[in-house]
């Protein structure tokens, strides 16, 4: 089967998964997942699952990313912060459809890795930092839309803090290993926060500070062997 038509095999599994804005579908159309998926994966690329990206870390499955993206209401004026960079597909995804996107991620060989491949597909609104998403992005708040693709273990305050009016926030919350509650987290033109579960969902975990060298080593040691 060719990339073309394993990719509206895809965004037809999407649209019958519930997955109805246009704007959505077409961004899944136009960035190619395959430039986000290691060499040994390649021919997975278009499969709804999620694939190891190395550090022991995962490029979320297309119809979570998919879903993610659609509850966050996101539109071309707004300011969106992502909380977990890893292959950079969720941001390049994110970045088609906001008018800046801010992304973290603490590893900095994956955080790299992704801002290349925002370089190579000419992604030019993306701004990336290495960094512990816990502190969120002060110098750049509020945002209009927060997207945590890990699992903490409670809604991180200091991301709630940094979330403008009109705002939402969506966040994975639950013990690793275990079906995490998808949260969405709406302020109110008031200031007043609104919470709802979206969906069951399993995560890497959200992980505060930055890997120790050792951590780090490790990690790259099993990620390739
Ligand atoms: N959005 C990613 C999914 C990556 S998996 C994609 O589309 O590929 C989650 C990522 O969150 C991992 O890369 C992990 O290293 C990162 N992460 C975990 N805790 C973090 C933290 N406190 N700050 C920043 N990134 C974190």
């Amino acid at each position: 089967m060719t990339v073309a038509a394993r990719k509206i095999r895809l965004v037809m599994e999407l649209r019958r998964a519930g997955i109805n804005d246009t704007h959505v579908l077409s961004a899944i159309e136009r960035i190619p997942r395959e430039a986000f998926v290691p060499e040994a994966f390649q021919d997975q690329a278009y499969e709804n699952r999620a694939l190891p990206i190395g550090f022991g870390q995962t490029l979320s499955q297309p119809g979570v990313v998919a879903a993610m993206t659609q509850a966050l209401k996101t539109d071309r004026r707004l300011k969106v912060l992502e909380i977990g960079t890893g292959s950079g597909y969720q941001g390049a995804i994110l970045s088609r459809l906001c008018r800046r996107l801010y992304t973290i991620e603490r590893y900095r060989d994956l955080g790299r890795a992704a801002e290349a491949r925002f370089r190579e597909l000419r992604l030019h609104n993306i701004t990336t930092r290495i960094g512990d998403g816990y502190k969120g992005w002060p110098e750049q708040a509020p945002f209009s839309r927060i997207i945590v693709t890990a699992a903490a273990r409670e809604v991180p305050a200091s991301l709630v803090d940094q979330l403008g009016h009109g705002g939402i926030l969506i966040v994975p919350v639950g013990q690793i290993g275990r079906d995490q509650a998808l949260l969405r987290l709406v302020r109110d033109d008031r200031g007043q926060i609104h919470e709802e579960c979206l969906s069951d969902v399993r995560f890497v975990p959200m992980i505060a500070g930055l890997p120790s060298a050792a951590e780090a080593g490790r990690d790259a040691r099993r990620a390739s062997g």
